[in-house]
């Protein structure tokens, strides 16, 4: 029986190279990516890491540079964020075009220049780069693409997160103007659809983030708060034994930094991660986290893709992301082989729109947790609103203790307000610095009853945290 990689329009070498891999069939990003790329049209992707992404840009250039004239000089440039995952793309470039007879380098910040420069003599004809060593060597006139006929934005939120973006736009400055572009994202904030829109030429557009709804083994729940008693609330959830290591998701690196400060200042070590921080900074924070030496770590969505730690017990959302996808990607840093873990969002008014829109890609509701809620100038705001989602009616909620604890327990002048007792720092008992509740129980279980589990689905359709490029930004 025919490959269905040859299905898909692939040369015969790069088929065999496929079935050397093992590879049965082709994953939905490459399903739909790989037959519009072959013949030469733009392609503008949302897909992760784990999606199978890498044989989706690579294999049909290849393809196209085995199909045409043979000519000298670099066809094919990749642009990367991570040293981790230009090594990554190289090497998977390399089993691909096995049987094919074209030679690429890889260039990366941080180690000597040398064997980079060495390699380039070669004039190979793909190039996988992180995009400031490539300045760099743009610069000095060692690297010109001006013969570059095919171009991979790999990752393109992750450079914009990590700051990178001005660079790519020269690197993309220096381009012809006739090329293919090839350009993948795991999400597609504003900014992103402004760049592939000044790039991409009538573009096939495709999407495979995971229809799955949920990672298997997670328990997911929703807190209604008000923006003012996010914090409080963390602390208080933090300090429960059960929470033996935790990342809290913020939107901002703003935010990231600011809620680890607060933290710190309670006796919660607490390092934040994002694109912000230096290399050695996210490496130190990851470390002492993945020793277990830090028990919580605040990061941005993006910083937090190439974490790849065990263990983590829960997942807060201190913000609810943007775009619903990443609610995904963030829940799935917990509950990971085979281990059960907890997802707890945070959800103010401003935030109901976001979680509308989270629960419609899950095709269900969050359970909401009963929680007591902290001293507060507002009272919380817990009745869920009737729209958030729309393909089922809304369930009946009995009234929620949280909101009558928002209001009954506004403290009085001098009442010691728990914010400022976080209960580990205090070494308070679970569920006693709050003047509301003392049943420390209270966010253990949430009220819309069991998490649903999962079937076991093929490994692409599972939300897979990043294995790979959990690197350092090179540049
Ligand atoms: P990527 O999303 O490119 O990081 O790929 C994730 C992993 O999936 C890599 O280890 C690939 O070797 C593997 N992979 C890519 N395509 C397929 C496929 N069609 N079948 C099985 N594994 C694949």
């Amino acid at each position: 029986m025919a490959s269905p990689f040859a299905a898909l329009g692939l040369l015969p070498a790069i088929v065999r190279a496929t079935l050397d891999e093992q590879y049965s069939e082709p994953t939905p990003v490459q399903r739909e990516v790989i037959p519009a790329a072959v013949t030469g049209r733009d392609v503008l992707a949302c897909a992760q890491t784990g999606t199978g992404k890498t044989a989706a840009f690579v294999l049909p250039i290849l393809h196209q540079l085995a199909s045409g004239p043979r000519t000298q000089g670099l066809r094919v440039l990749i642009l990367t964020p991570t040293r981790e995952l230009a090594a990554q793309i190289a090497e998977r470039v390399a089993a691909y075009g096995r049987y094919l007879r074209f030679r690429h380098a890889v260039i990366y910040g941080g180690v000597s220049q040398f064997r980079q420069e060495t390699a380039l003599q070669q004039r190979p004809e793909l190039l996988i780069a992180t995009p400031g060593r490539l300045l760099d060597l743009m610069n000095q006139g060692i690297v010109k693409l001006d013969q570059v006929a095919h171009f991979v934005l790999d990752e393109a939120d992750r450079m914009l997160d990590m700051g990178f973006i001005h660079d790519v736009r020269r690197v993309i400055a220096a381009l012809p103007k006739q090329r293919q572009t090839l350009f993948f994202s795991a999400t597609v904030p504003r900014p992103i659809e402004t760049l592939a829109a000044t790039l991409l030429v009538d573009p096939v557009r495709v999407s495979v983030t995971p229809k799955i709804t949920t990672a298997e083994g997670v328990e997911q729940s929703v807190v209604f708060v008000t923006k003012d008693q996010k914090s409080s609330l963390l602390e208080q959830m933090l300090a429960k034994t059960e929470v033996e290591r935790a990342i809290v998701f913020t939107r901002t690196k703003h935010g990231a930094d600011r809620l680890s400060r607060r933290l710190e200042r309670v006796g919660i070590d607490a390092p934040a991660i994002h694109g912000n921080k230096s290399q050695n900074a996210r490496e130190r924070a990851l470390a002492g986290f993945r020793s277990g030496k830090t028990r919580v770590l605040v990061a941005t969505d993006i910083a937090a893709r190439g974490i790849d730690v065990d263990g983590v017990s829960h997942v807060f959302n201190f913000d609810l992301p943007n775009v619903p996808e990443s609610y995904v990607h963030r829940i799935g840093r917990t509950g990971r082989a085979g281990a059960t873990g907890r997802a707890i969002s945070f959800c103010d008014r401003e935030e109901r729109p976001l979680l509308g829109d989270i629960e419609r890609l899950l095709k269900r509701r969050l359970p909401v947790l009963d929680v007591p809620l902290l001293a507060s100038s507002e009272p919380a705001d817990t009745a869920r609103p009737g729209g958030a989602f729309v393909d089922r009616p809304a369930p009946q909620h009995a009234p929620s203790r949280a909101g009558d604890s928002g209001q009954r327990h506004t403290p009085r002048q001098g009442e010691h307000a728990p914010r400022h007792a976080p209960a580990r720092a205090a070494g308070a008992a679970p569920g006693r610095n709050d003047g509301a509740s003392t049943r420390s129980e209270d966010f253990a279980r949430p009220r819309d009853g069991a998490p649903p589990r999962g079937g076991k689905l093929p490994w692409w359709r599972r939300p897979r945290p990043a294995r790979r490029g959990g690197g350092t930004p090179q540049n």
